[in-house]
């Protein structure tokens, strides 16, 4: 296996880890690849594009305003620093220097975790209510909606929420709160995708502002993400991202992403102007993006069930169990389960054989310290499936 890495002496890997960022996340559709090219034979206006990017994801999300970030993680700095400062110059300058102004988000101590990162980075003070008390096992109950309202104050500015398949307290219950108190609520939906409603969920529910992955499931560039949500936020998002070396007499952004009238000025560089997304990337997210929403991937599942059955039957040890678990949504995923009192080799000797392999095969951490390897088919092709499965036969003789 050679691949154009080999040209600066990287080894090639497969990545059966799903889209994983630190593989490089997941492998993009032809089509997707080609509309990148052809984004980089031209030149466009980047606030244009920003602009159509907006109308097209407003379109497929619901919501007011979208806009093409690099990842979910910029969309949550981005979007804290919207809720922040919005489109006051003055506080856009500050950033991330909150002193003076509401800079406190409210969040549950139970959706605490290392992607609030980009939230803190705004300048976003993080206020945790709720107690982990299940985790403790020390109670029984989880964060409750009263407690997000117990804790606002003349500082928040804000409510941050980690929407996962067992977040809680529920995302309408704590957008009740929000809208009761007149705050906006930002939603970290960086993996939601599929299933495709999600898309509009969140908002329809009432959130402000949502951000989604373009790297993941979406299998747009990797360094891509959504952000969508009420129209002010997006125009506040847009004035710290864009560039904004002009002079006023000469600024024409489209005026439904930048009401420029509204504006006594235009802000210098803002705290987004280091996540710049190229104008090859907005087209190859939207691309992706439209893919996703006419159900182009959901044809991918039988494929990708197959090269795992392939694998899976060709592993014929009585200490090695294997099995294919359905999802509701997305791609099937095969767990080997090695038997640790009767295999010689734990699950992490295993996958530290495959990864120092050539070519290194990269599987989940998930389930390696309960004994078993997990095979995401994400980026599996027939030849990929064939040397994962030659490989795995060897490390596990
Ligand atoms: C992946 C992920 C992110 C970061 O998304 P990027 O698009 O890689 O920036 C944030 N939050 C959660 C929960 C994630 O899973």
């Amino acid at each position: 296996m050679s691949t154009i890495y080999d040209k600066f002496g990287v080894r090639p890997i497969i990545n059966v880890s799903g889209a994983s960022t630190r593989v490089g996340g997941a492998l993009m559709p032809a089509e997707v690849i080609e509309s990148m090219r052809e984004a980089a034979t031209e030149s466009v206006s980047m606030s244009e594009l920003q602009g159509a990017a907006s109308r097209y994801i407003s379109e497929v999300t619901g919501a007011e305003a979208g806009y093409v970030t690099s990842g979910a993680s910029a969309g949550l700095t981005l979007g804290t620093a919207a809720i922040i400062a919005g489109c006051d110059l003055g506080k856009i300058e500050s950033l991330p220097r909150t002193d003076g102004f509401k800079n406190q988000l409210i969040i549950s101590r139970e959706h605490r975790n290392g992607y609030d990162h980009a939230a803190r980075l705004a300048g976003a003070i993080l206020v945790e209510v709720g107690m982990n008390e299940i985790t403790a096992n020390a109670g029984v109950r989880r964060t409750e909606a009263w407690e997000y309202e117990a804790a606002i104050n003349d500082s928040t500015v804000g409510i941050y929420y980690s929407q996962g398949p067992d977040s809680h307290p529920p995302l309408e219950d704590v957008i009740n709160v929000a809208k009761k108190n007149n705050l906006p609520i930002i939603v970290d939906a960086a993996g939601e995708l599929p299933p495709k409603e999600n898309l509009r969920r969140f908002i329809d529910m009432g959130a402000d502002l949502v951000a989604f992955s373009g790297g993941k499931s979406l299998r747009g560039p990797q360094s891509t993400g959504i952000l969508c949500g009420k129209k002010h936020l997006i125009t506040s998002v847009a004035l710290q991202n864009l560039d904004m070396d002009e002079f006023f007499e000469i600024w024409n952004p489209p005026s439904d992403l930048i009401p420029k009238d509204t504006l006594p000025g235009i802000p210098r560089h803002g705290i987004g102007r280091g996540f710049k997304v190229s104008k090859e990337n907005v087209i190859g997210l939207l691309t992706a993006l439209k893919l996703f929403v006419e159900d182009d991937y959901v044809s991918t599942y039988g494929e990708q069930r197959q090269f795992l059955e392939y694998i899976s039957s060709s592993i014929d040890d009585e200490t090695i169990n294997t099995k294919i678990h359905e999802p509701i949504e997305g791609s099937p995923i095969l767990t080997i389960s090695i038997n640790l009192n009767l295999h010689k080799k734990s699950a992490f000797d295993i996958s530290n054989e495959l990864k120092n392999g050539s070519p290194g095969i990269f599987v989940q951490e998930v389930g390696l310290e309960q004994g078993a390897i997990t095979i995401h088919p994400l980026n599996l092709n027939e030849e990929r499936t064939k040397l994962v499965t030659e490989r795995i036969l060897k490390v596990i003789q």
